[in-house]
């Protein structure tokens, strides 16, 4: 019986490594946090959202905070992050390894502070003793066999006063699929959503997008893309204020039909979602996805994006 789990299929074991120099992973979790971005540095292709993680807080200079500290699930696969996505809680700028992916967990259950399953509980189960990662192996993320995450979850329900995590109530963190694991991307999910409000005006639109998720119909709810909510109205705005042609001026790039009938447009923000720019009407823009793609990646990025900025000061 593994309690916290819901009735998801469970996945693999991990234990992911921390050491209180990089990471003060003991006042997170004293601070109640949700969740957070685990470095991730091995068997990224392994790591599956649904997938059970030990929490391990490994050699690191104080021997007192050694042990597992929480377990968790995967809400996100590994990615790399920006760095407005990096929490209060790393020791300096230098520990935050930007070049490494991270992976989001979602805290199941957590030991009271002080009060973690200690190493030497787990040394003492002949199951686990021979574990590298309880002795210090190098590496941050290990695998477990079915065998021992039992037995590793058997000794923390033994010892440890173990609180949970009230079901549902990190309502910002919900699973994210970047990859298109599963049939449906957010990303799809959005556009789809969207296509389907193209058929609202302007001013039905406004309405909605005041309206908080709450109180919308199932149908026309934020979809979280990419760790962040999006607006569906907002989307659907921005195409129908351009017409469904590229903002970009004088682009003449030709557009294909898109499935929902209507020639394919994307929306873009002008100041990014990862830079601290609101899902808004007044920050996005239609445009075509050639010049999306110039907008991220080129060379006059910055050119595009002022004039952007100046037909939204014209509305
Ligand atoms: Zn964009
Ligand atoms: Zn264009």
């Amino acid at each position: 019986m593994l309690t916290g789990q819901c009735d998801k299929v469970r996945m693999s074991d991990f234990v992911f490594l921390n050491l209180p120099e990089n990471y003060r992973l003991a006042d997170a979790l004293a601070d109640g946090k949700q969740s957070l971005r685990w470095r991730t540095t091995r068997l990224n292709n392994r790591i599956a959202i649904g997938d059970r993680v030990f929490m391990w807080q490994g050699r690191g200079n104080t021997p007192a905070l050694r042990g597992i500290h929480a377990v968790a699930e995967v809400v996100e696969r590994p990615r790399t992050l920006q760095p407005g996505e990096f929490d209060g809680y790393w020791q300096n700028d230098n520990e935050k390894a930007v070049n490494d992916e991270h992976t989001l967990l979602r805290i199941l259950e957590r030991a009271p502070r002080g009060r973690q399953l200690q190493q030497a509980l787990i040394l003492n189960s002949l199951v686990l003793r021979d574990k590298g990662v309880f002795t210090g192996a190098m590496g941050v993320n290990f695998s477990l066999t079915k065998p021992e995450a039992d037995e590793l979850y058997r000794l923390w329900r033994q010892h440890v006063d173990v609180q949970q995590s009230a079901h549902g109530s990190d309502d910002t963190v919900s699973p994210v699929d970047n990859e298109g694991k599963f049939d449906e991307t957010a990303r799809e999910v959005l556009e789809r959503t969207a296509s389907v409000l193209a058929e609202k005006s302007l001013a039905d639109l406004k309405v909605l997008i005041a309206k908080p998720g709450r109180l919308r119909d199932a149908n026309a709810k934020q979809v979280i893309v990419a760790g962040r909510p999006r607006d569906p109205a907002v989307v659907a705005y921005a195409k129908i204020r351009a017409g469904h042609k590229c903002e970009i001026g004088g682009c003449e790039m030709p557009l294909f039909r898109s499935t929902a009938g209507k020639p394919f447009v994307e929306v873009h923000h002008i100041n990014p979602l990862s830079q601290g720019g609101a899902d808004t009407i007044n920050n996005v823009a239609c445009v075509c996805p050639s010049h999306h793609r110039e907008a991220h990646h080129g060379v006059d990025a910055a050119v595009l994006e002022g004039g952007l900025r100046t037909l939204r000061d014209r509305d």
